[in-house]
Order: C-alpha cells, then structure tokens, then sequence
C-alpha cells in the first residue's frame, strides 16, 4: 500500500478504484473516461479564452440533451446550491411561492422560498403516492395567485416519481412558473424542457450524470430571466444570484473561478450521455427488473405508486433492520446502499440503480444478496 497517497488510505480507496461498488442513490459510480477526465492538465479558466468556448459549449451540450435551446448554467457547487440558487434569484420578499410537498425535497423547498422572503404555501400531500395531477388542477382552480410553484421530480429520500409532463404545464397555464429539481431523475426518466414548459430546471453532477458531486447545473428559461429582470428589490445572494453570469461569453468573465477539473468530467460524463440515446430505456428496463425480483423474494416497497426508475425504497421485513442489511452488503460484499433520512430513517433501505449503477450485472449482485436475506430469516 506503500504506493498510494496517504489521504487515499483514510477514505478506503486504491489507484484503481473505489473499495466499495456504490449502489446509493448518490453519488453513484464513476466511469473511468470521467475520472479521466478530470485529470487533464489545467488552464486558467478566467484568462484562457478557449475555456470559454469550452464551458458554454458544454452548456450548450446539456440543453440540447434536455431538448431545448434555453440557457445552461453549470454552477461551482453540489445540488443543493442550484434549488437555492433558483429561489434565490426568483423570490422576492412577499412573493407567493406554492412548494408541492409529497417527500423531503419538496417539503424542504419552503426552507429557501422563507430564507429569501418569499411566502410559501405548502400543497402537502401522502408521501405515498405519486401526485394526482386532477386534485392539483381543481386546487389551482381555486388557488393561482403564485409567482412560482416548485416541483420535485423524483424525491429520492422515499423514491416518489412526480409527473412534471402534466403538472408543469398545469402551472403554466396560470402564470406559474416552476423550478424543478430533477437532480436524480433527469436522464433516467424523460425531460423534454419545451415540451414541459420548465422554467428553472435543477440537475447534479452525482445522480443519474455519473461525475463526483461538486457541480450542479441548471436549465433557465426566457419567462424565468424576464422574471429576474423584473425584480425591483436585489437579489440576496452573490454564489446563488444566476444573473452574475449575464453576458459571461461575450465579457469573457466569470463571477468566480470556475473548477475546471469538475467541468472537464462533467463534460465527458455528458459525452457519455449523448452517446447512449436509449438510458431511458435502460433505467426503465433495470428499475422494473429490480421491483419484480424483489417481490417475488417478499420485499414491500414504501411506495403505493409514483416507481422511478432510478431509485427502489423497499421497507424491512421482519427480523431485519436497516443496519443489519446495510451492514451485510458492506462488510461481507464491498457493497454500499442507502439508508434514508428525516423520518424515513431507519425504515427502508434504498437502491440506487442511476446512472453508472444502472448495470444488470451490478444490480443482480445486490438482488442476489437480498434475496438470500429474505431466504436466511
Ligand atoms: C441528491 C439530491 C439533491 C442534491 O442534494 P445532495 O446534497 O447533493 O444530496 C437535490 N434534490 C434531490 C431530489 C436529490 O436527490
């Protein structure tokens, strides 16, 4: 073990690879042309022109796979950062903000609509199930006076799937904006920008993407920028104020130094993207596999409806825990799951089968060992 760097030793890793086969629901595994990428030499990203080209074009790359023309933002920070960066710049003091709430993500929406002023009504619903789009058309109905409404594509604490087809253009027939954190849906389940009518999509580099957390990016549409240019009071943020980047191509200047190691990964995770147009089919195809192996083993699921396609929550059967199957897959098999977290902990167990994860072979070992669980009780 000589060889390796001592900081590598602390986190349990070799030259190669990581020890553990990550199957959370992020981050997820590294392809090894993205790790690769990230370590080609570096420029200075502030003062070499080509790296311009070089980030506006990968922008440019991430709308076109989220079929649209609409800008792309990639921001210094992880997923987090962008659902506040949208809020940030959005909100307002006094603002109405609607904060769809069937999961964690959802709920904790209303945490950046108040820390930025803006009033929000939470739509709470059964974390259960996935959103009925009738009973949100005949509230909205009733209830429309909002800026903006925030969406959860699939919130992954308890694996719920919302349909952002119907309920973003639903929204928009009101006037609604809508920012939506697709952080761990988008490229395993269908974003069509346009289609959608999304005004601020949320993506991560660590989900479905398969770069390292670090990054996060986000799709802005005209309605969202006009809506920022609006604003009369300033935005109450530096790192989270999306209009900093206004004119960054043409000036040639970024509000901070851009990590260009993480872009350059991020880029060649994209590559990958574009060079597999079915990943769709790929998650929807290994997502059902995952479900029927395990019900047919005796595994429930927390959820009633709303399956994603990258991320199965199944509850414990009895004469289990969380730790005792946690525990197994990592010391006996160098597998990591997911417990989950707020009121979900210790209650389920989750699979994260997005992006790099997403690979039959990988995903039968960690069935297999399920299954043997249920088997051994
Ligand atoms: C992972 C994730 C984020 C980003 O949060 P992290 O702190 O990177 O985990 C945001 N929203 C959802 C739904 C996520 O799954």
């Amino acid at each position: 073990m000589n060889h390796i760097p001592l900081c590598l030793q602390y986190i349990g890793m070799n030259m190669e690879n990581t020890i553990y086969k990550l199957m959370t629901p992020g981050p997820t595994q590294v392809a090894q042309n993205v790790r690769m990428a990230r370590a080609l030499s570096c420029t200075n990203p502030d003062s070499d022109e080509t790296f311009f080209d070089f980030y506006r074009d990968t922008c440019e790359l991430i709308s076109t796979l989220l079929h649209t023309k609409n800008e792309t933002l990639i921001l210094s920070g992880e997923g987090i950062l962008g659902l506040e960066a949208a809020c940030a710049s959005l909100t307002e003091p006094g603002d109405k903000v609607l904060v769809i709430d069937n999961g964690l993500y959802g709920n904790g929406f209303k945490d950046f609509v108040s820390l930025y002023g803006g009033i929000p009504t939470l739509y709470t619903k059964d974390y259960h199930e996935t959103l009925d789009i009738d009973e949100l058309a005949a509230y909205l109905a009733e209830n429309h006076d909002f800026k903006y409404a925030t969406v959860v594509h699939c919130d992954t604490p308890s694996g719920m799937l919302n349909d952002i087809s119907r309920i973003c253009p639903l929204l928009k027939k009101y006037g609604i904006l809508t920012v939506v954190d697709s952080v761990s849906a988008m490229f395993g389940e269908y974003v069509n920008v346009d289609e959608f009518q999304i005004d601020i999509l949320c993506g991560g580099s660590q989900k479905v993407v398969s770069a390292p957390a670090g990054l996060t990016f986000l799709n802005i549409s005209s309605d969202a920028k006009a809506a920022m240019k609006a604003r009369t009071t300033p935005i109450a943020s530096f790192y989270a104020n999306l209009t900093i980047f206004d004119g960054y191509y043409e000036k040639k200047w970024f509000p901070y130094t851009m990590p260009i190691s993480d872009i350059y990964g991020l880029r060649a995770a994209f590559d990958n993207i574009k060079a597999e147009p079915d990943i769709v089919e790929r998650h929807a195809k290994i997502a059902a596999h995952v479900r029927e192996v395990l019900s047919k083993a005796g595994y429930t699921f927390y959820q009633n409806s709303g399956f994603s396609n990258t991320v199965t929550v199944i509850n414990i059967p009895e004469g289990l825990t969380a730790d005792s199957i946690l525990d197994t897959c990592r010391k006996q098999y160098n597998i990591m799951l997911a417990g989950s977290f707020g009121e979900f902990a210790g209650k389920v167990v989750r699979i994260g089968h997005m992006g790099e994860n997403a690979r039959l072979e990988l995903i039968d070992e960690v069935l297999e060992i399920l299954c043997k669980l249920t088997r051994k009780k």
